[in-house]
């Protein structure tokens, strides 16, 4: 990982173009502060490289393989090759920025971690590294997704963090970011919050996007080897908050002969009113510190999202996504809970590999893009299925 000068890079302030920046309160501004003064001496003191990309070869199992799919490549007529993310210990590429936060958690001398969750994926990958590194764990989850991701709230309990309830609000996924904020309000000098995607304040954002980065470190090198040349014709990935992407994109933003794809979750439809396909429907605003794009009324209240795969059921998508998709560097496409199922089980049934439902929407909007045979697509397939079963059964059309 080296620093690299990027005309998509975050500049002084945070933002990217007129995205990003660091809409906080008050009391918040002394540890997002301290962040933002340490975290790139931190992280590329080569201590810490020595460190992250030990603990990503021999703890999260990296590099992740480049794999050739040449059924699926068949059916899309091009090259098309599947990043195995989905190999990550944890399942996901998750992982990548919770081993990197920790180290720097450690190097700046806090105890404990916070963090929120949603469907729990990003609080099992934190539980992990806390287990990993001996320091206290406490996940905010709401109550309702409790109930919903029992199996993961027992694996960080497992683990030895402590599941604390979101029961304000929709006792979701918002609810429980509220409380892992107000948690650091009151406890800053202890406890770093480890945020799981390329959203919240500067520098959440660039420094996720960096942990994550390592992903199209490695695409370029396996290309190389594989096909003679280290940029493809497209990269294609999932959004959620778009941390997998920022990944995969990384280090081709500035190689405009590389179509960076992004997928949103359509759900229902985009025009259903059940959907999470933010850049279709949304439009600026403030969400959890930064400005960004996100799905919102009239009046600016926050539009409930959804989408079938909890990773990707998010009403906003980070601010370096928010610029690619307004520079028009980024191609944004969506894709519905059933074309995702279907793709899932397609990319199944054709290579043996069973995807995460986020991951699967990249797989389908693969019909939605027109390639040349001679097109070499990369497609980052973020996470392994195991944690869907239960909703590829409910679906059950395979
Ligand atoms: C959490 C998750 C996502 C969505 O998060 P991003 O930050 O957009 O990458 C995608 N795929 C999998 C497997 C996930 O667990």
């Amino acid at each position: 990982m080296e620093q690299t000068i990027s005309k998509y890079a975050v500049d002084e302030q945070g933002y990217y173009g007129k995205f990003g920046g660091a809409f906080i309160p008050e009391m918040l501004y002394p540890n997002v502060e301290e962040l933002k003064e340490k975290y790139l001496d931190i992280i590329y003191a080569p201590e810490f490289q020595e460190a992250f990309h030990g603990l990503l070869k021999d703890y999260v199992g990296r590099p992740t393989p480049l794999y050739f799919a040449s059924r699926l490549s068949e059916k899309h007529g091009a090259k098309i090759y599947l990043k195995r993310e989905d190999l990550c210990h944890t399942g996901a590429h998750k992982v990548n920025n919770t081993v990197g936060q920790i180290l720097l958690a450690q190097r700046l001398g806090k105890k404990k971690i916070i963090a929120e969750t949603g469907a729990g994926q990003h609080g099992v990958a934190t539980a992990t590294v806390c287990a990993l590194m001996g320091m206290e764990c406490i996940v905010y989850m709401g109550e309702v997704d409790m109930a919903r991701q029992r199996p993961n709230v027992e694996r960080m309990r497992i683990l030895g963090a402590e599941v604390r309830p979101a029961k304000s609000g929709s006792r979701t996924l918002k609810d429980a970011t509220n409380e892992a904020m107000r948690h650091w309000i009151n406890n800053p000098n202890e406890t770093h919050y480890i945020i799981g995607s390329v959203v919240g304040p500067h520098p959440y954002p660039d420094m996720v996007a960096r942990f994550q980065s390592v992903i199209s470190a490695e695409m370029r090198e396996q290309l190389l080897l594989k096909e003679g040349t280290e940029t493809p014709d497209y990269v294609v990935a999932c959004v959620g908050g778009g941390s997998n992407a920022a990944g995969a994109f990384y280090h081709f933003l500035d190689e405009p002969k590389v179509q960076l794809v992004a997928v949103e979750a359509a759900g229902h439809g985009v025009d259903s009113g059940k959907s999470a396909a933010t850049t279709a429907l949304g439009r600026d605003g403030v969400l959890h510190g930064s400005r960004t794009i996100l799905m919102q009324t009239e009046d600016g209240q926050v539009v409930e999202p959804h989408s079938i795969s909890a990773g990707l059921d998010y009403p906003g998508i980070g601010p370096l996504h928010a610029h690619l998709f307004d520079s028009k560097r980024g191609i944004f496409l969506n894709a519905t809970d059933e074309e995702a199922m279907v793709a899932g089980v397609e990319l199944s049934r054709l290579e043996g590999i069973i995807p995460a439902i986020e991951s699967a929407h990249a797989i389908a909007a693969l019909g939605k893009l027109t390639f040349k045979p001679s097109d070499i697509v990369v497609l980052n397939l973020s996470g392994r299925g195991d944690k869907d079963l239960e909703t590829y059964i409910k679906w059950g059309g395979y």
